[in-house]
């Protein structure tokens, strides 16, 4: 498109803006192809889909679908609260977790003010500090010397915190590089904190970690007022479709980001679901079980065809092809396969690979040796 007329009119941050790219979906491509099984390994869903608990509710629904949900969540909060042993005040529901991210945006930043978050890290960060006109400090991820290649530098990120500083985003463990920082390690930075900032901690892939020094930072929120954790129904519980993410809080965090928020931020078959998944944790270590087994095969996989990969905690790899990984992606899309390149991430010579079923994963790996010729 040539100019756009209408930017001049636009609010402060807008004119900046560049929209987030989500995975292609598997309809898109299956139509360009022509073919009816094209598998999709792109966007970190959870390959068996939802537990049966879920199903069953959201089937029972149909017949509620004119009536507004319940605007205030009451019952999903209160089996939020009670899973994790808070008040139902400290919960905000959100239509994803990206929703509450972007409430966290709405609320405590605008122009004037800064946030602080690490190269590599979620893109919808930058995304919603530009929509508000805030200013992102973007502190350089580690290189490798001190920590994990590509991982958040906490001490580089505590640098850029000052004055104007509103709102730091952690993502634990980070998308699309699979890092994950340490309890000590994230302790030690919540504690560094001056009480004007808010920390966002990220858990969307909470339920896939296994590593034994990650922390579950929602423990902490007693102790530190200025903390927001989020987590999402999205992921390990198989429910991206739906849209339902939550935070974690003070209440008076909690208050203020109400305020901010839609009537009918999540909808009713969500609410449902969402309560649904909670109960079913059978489903959770099913798909833990998956996960492991299937994260053990790519990095067989991709030893085996010499690639390195950046070692994961969530339910994703990168994988580096050695080289500008776009011709690789085309390769695999003309092969059925759809995976993430995350060039606009920074990381042009890797391919962000979600971890699916066995026939999934070797799907991909097959059309990966193949495509490396
Ligand atoms: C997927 C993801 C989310 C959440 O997505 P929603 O579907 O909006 O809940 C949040 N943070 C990270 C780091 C993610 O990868």
């Amino acid at each position: 498109m040539t100019e756009n007329r209408f930017l001049q009119f636009t609010a402060p941050g807008i004119a900046g803006l560049k929209p987030y790219v989500p995975g292609k979906p598997v309809s898109e491509l299956e139509r360009e192809l022509g073919i009816t099984d094209a598998v999709k390994l792109a966007s970190n869903e959870n390959p068996l889909g939802p537990g049966e608990k879920a199903r069953a509710v959201v089937k029972g629904l149909v017949g509620e679908l004119a009536r507004y949900p319940d605007g205030g969540g009451y019952e999903l909060r209160g089996a939020l609260a009670k899973y994790h042993g808070l008040d139902p005040g400290c919960i905000t529901l959100g239509n994803g977790s990206n929703d509450v991210l972007d409430l966290i945006a709405r609320t405590f930043l605008a122009p004037g003010y800064e946030a602080v978050f690490s190269q590599h890290a979620f893109a919808v960060y930058p995304i919603c500090t530009q929509a508000v006109g805030a200013a992102s400090k973007v502190a350089p991820a580690h290189d490798g010397s001190r920590g994990p290649c590509f991982g958040h530098d906490l001490p580089a990120m505590l640098r850029l915190v000052g004055e104007r500083t509103r709102v730091v985003f952690v993502a634990n463990p980070n998308n699309p590089t699979g890092t994950w920082l340490s309890r000590d390690d994230l302790q030690g930075f919540i504690a560094a904190l001056p009480a004007h900032v808010i920390l966002v901690i990220d858990e969307a892939y909470f339920d896939y970690v296994e590593e034994a020094d990650y922390p579950d930072a929602s423990q902490w929120l007693s102790r530190y007022p200025n903390l927001i954790v989020t987590r999402t129904f999205s992921k390990a519980y198989g429910l991206a479709a739906l849209r339902i993410g939550y935070g974690l809080s003070h209440p008076g965090v909690a208050e203020l980001l109400n305020r901010v928020r839609q009537p009918f931020n999540v909808n009713a078959l969500a609410l449902a679901a969402a309560r649904a998944a909670l109960s079913d944790q059978a489903h959770i270590e099913r798909s833990v079980a998956v996960n492991r087994d299937g994260m053990a095969q790519l990095i067989e996989g991709f030893s085996a065809l010499g690639l390195e990969y950046i070692p994961s905690a969530g339910n994703f790899l990168c994988v580096d092809v050695g080289g500008p990984a776009a011709g690789v992606d085309a390769a695999l899309q003309r092969e059925g396969c759809i995976v993430r390149p995350i060039a606009n991430y920074g990381m042009p010579n890797h391919l962000r690979v979600t971890v699916g079923l066995a026939e999934e994963n070797q799907r991909l790996l097959n059309a990966l040796s193949g495509s490396l010729g």
